[in-house]
């Protein structure tokens, strides 16, 4: 099946691009950016313009920040392809209920992906953790905003999300694994005093869960998670690609190169099936920390 890809930036080149070329579902036919190429791959600047000229491209990625992606996206549905977004999958909720209903009404594939999701401990964390009580929860993301979104000023703006960008990977995992629903009670958020989305968060959950997020670790990053349960202490490393139970190794993969493969297979799936997959849960205990968190002005940050 054919496929386009649109917003030629970090994530796209890093792992869209190769995780197409090795696909055996999917070609790459065409990109959409004002400014990035992939290497050999017809490039359009605008997404109509590419919708109007190859009706046999059946589906669209979108790797756009998240405030430029919802045009982007109606105009998709709107031409009937299958559709594809990036998380977080757009700027708002509503945004997202509008692009549901709407690949509904056309009859296509909309998938809201969510890469941590197919990390490769995560389905045996949820098996593990599905039959347990959990006494606690304890949530550290802390990465160096200037090593994964050099530049990426959009990522501070209204609407970029600041660290939550990084930190709604986390809550895709948890949202996923854990056996009970889960809200937010409280947050406290840091806003540098020249930006408009957050560097930090800490985030307090129902079931005794917590969650550190910051935007200016230095040195080795930080993406764990640890549950404390009546049968022992589940641990998340890298990102939800390996595994420890009471402390032992208990499988995954030290890499994070397996996800968007994944995601593209899962794509194809759905395509065959018909059928979609949205769940805006993780994005859900975002909106809610803007709503009810409790905001910190802190020192001004530049890249
Ligand atoms: P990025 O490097 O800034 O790339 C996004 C591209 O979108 C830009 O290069 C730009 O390409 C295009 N674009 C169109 N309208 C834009 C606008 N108004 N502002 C900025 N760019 C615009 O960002 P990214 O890191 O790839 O992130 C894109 C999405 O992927 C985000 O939702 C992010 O959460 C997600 N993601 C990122 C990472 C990561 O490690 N960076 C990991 C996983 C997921 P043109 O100028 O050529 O049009």
């Amino acid at each position: 099946m054919k496929i386009a890809l649109v917003g030629i930036g970090k994530i796209a080149l890093d792992q869209h691009v190769p995780a197409l070329a090795s696909s055996p579902d999917w070609e790459l036919a065409a990109t959409v950016s004002r400014h990035g190429r992939a290497p050999g791959i017809e490039a359009f600047p605008r997404i109509e313009d590419m919708l109007d000229a190859r009706p046999d491209i059946g589906a669209v990625s979108l790797c756009l920040p998240p405030v430029p992606r919802f045009e982007a996206a109606q105009a998709v549905l709107r031409a009937g392809r299958h559709l594809m977004l990036e998380k977080p999958p757009g700027a708002t909720l509503a945004e997202v209920h509008i692009l549901r209903d709407l690949a509904q009404a056309q009859g296509v594939t909309l998938y809201a992906t969510w890469h941590s999701r197919v990390a490769h401990a995560v389905a045996a964390a949820k098996a593990w953790l599905a039959d347990r009580v959990i006494h606690e929860g304890r949530i550290t993301w802390r990465e160096d905003v200037r090593k994964w979104h050099p530049g990426q000023d959009w990522i501070f703006q209204a609407g970029g999300m600041g660290v939550f960008d990084p930190g709604i990977n986390a809550l895709s995992i948890l949202t996923e694994i854990l056996p009970m629903p889960v809200h937010l009670r409280a947050a406290e958020l840091d806003f540098p005093e020249n930006r408009q989305a957050p560097i930090a968060a800490r985030l307090a959950l129902s079931g005794n869960i917590t969650a550190d997020f910051d935007f200016r670790q230095q040195g080795p990053q930080t993406w764990d998670m640890e549950f404390w349960t009546d049968a022992g202490r589940l641990a998340l490393r890298l990102g939800g690609n390996v595994l420890e139970i009471d402390g032992a190794d208990a499988g995954g993969e030290a890499s994070i190169m397996g996800e968007y493969p994944a995601l593209y297979a899962r794509m194809a799936e759905l395509v065959r099936r018909g059928a979609s997959e949205v769940d805006l849960s993780p994005m859900v205990l975002v909106a809610d920390a803007f709503t009810l968190g409790s905001r910190n002005t802190v020192d001004a940050f530049e890249f």
